[in-house]
């Protein structure tokens, strides 16, 4: 399989000198479903920053789909699109228009931007928001805004991080869903969490990082088997 996301000797140092990655190594294979689990504080938005050029890197190496982002930045960011942590759009556009200048970004035909945008506000449940200004949206609803906004360019790579926080769970559910099929479609997806049981429940493959260092990097059943677990997600326990 050939490699989405191939990361070697990562480090950050950020301005103040506190080394928040301290020599990463990842992979993810396309077409996967990966989890970098951690507890807070531990590296997981350092570490989708640089993926995402968000924030320059002090050593290593970061390729997508072998396009390092050192010499190839623009052809790498085409392959991703990114659900960061917090809302970052204006909250006075309305999400139709907030969609179709993100396509506008990527060079994405205005005609083509709009039924985009309408097919995944459709999918996401906000078309009846479309032309509201997106302040008055929930917190899941901006949150599935933010996803398709991700979407618009027809990424290899979702990267999400941290998307269920703060989601409560009938909502949390429908997200799963709704990244399990495009997973289902052939789409990457890389999610940080902080939830062991959303890890499981979603992802073939899992890093846990810990205070900017790579501690566990295996597949999901070995790593339950290691632990001796059977299961964390409580819902698919025999008898429960
Ligand atoms: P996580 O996403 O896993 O919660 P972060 O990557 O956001 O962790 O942060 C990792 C560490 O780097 C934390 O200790 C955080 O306080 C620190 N950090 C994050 N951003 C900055 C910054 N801009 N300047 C200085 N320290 C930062
Ligand atoms: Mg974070």
């Amino acid at each position: 399989m050939q490699a989405a996301l191939e990361i070697s000797g990562l480090k950050k140092t950020y301005k103040g000198g506190f080394q928040a990655l301290k020599g990463i190594d990842l992979q993810v294979t396309q077409g996967d479903f990966f989890a970098l689990l951690g507890p807070n504080g531990a590296g997981k938005s350092t570490t989708i920053g640089v993926i995402t050029s968000l924030v320059n890197k002090t050593e290593g190496k970061v390729c997508v789909f072998g396009h390092d982002i050192d010499s190839e930045l623009d052809k790498a960011k085409s392959f991703l699109g990114l659900v960061p942590q917090e809302f970052n759009f204006n909250q006075f556009e309305a999400p139709m228009k907030i969609l179709v200048n993100q396509a506008g970004y990527y060079g994405v035909d205005r005609k083509v931007a709009k039924q985009r945008a309408e097919k995944y506000l459709k999918q996401l449940d906000l078309w009846d928001k479309h032309d509201q200004p997106s302040r008055n949206l929930s917190g899941g609803m901006k949150r599935r805004l933010m996803i398709a906004r991700a979407l618009m360019h027809e990424p290899k790579v979702l990267i999400l991080d941290e998307p269920t926080a703060g989601v409560d769970i009938e909502l949390r559910r429908h997200m799963w869903d709704y990244l399990r099929e495009l997973n289902s479609q052939g789409i990457t997806i890389i999610l940080t969490t902080h939830y062991l049981e959303e890890a499981e429940m979603l992802c073939r493959n899992i890093a846990i990082i810990d205070k900017g260092t790579i501690v566990e990097n295996t597949d999901m059943k070995t790593l339950l088997s290691q632990l001796h677990i059977e299961t964390f997600v409580l819902d698919l326990k025999p008898g429960a």
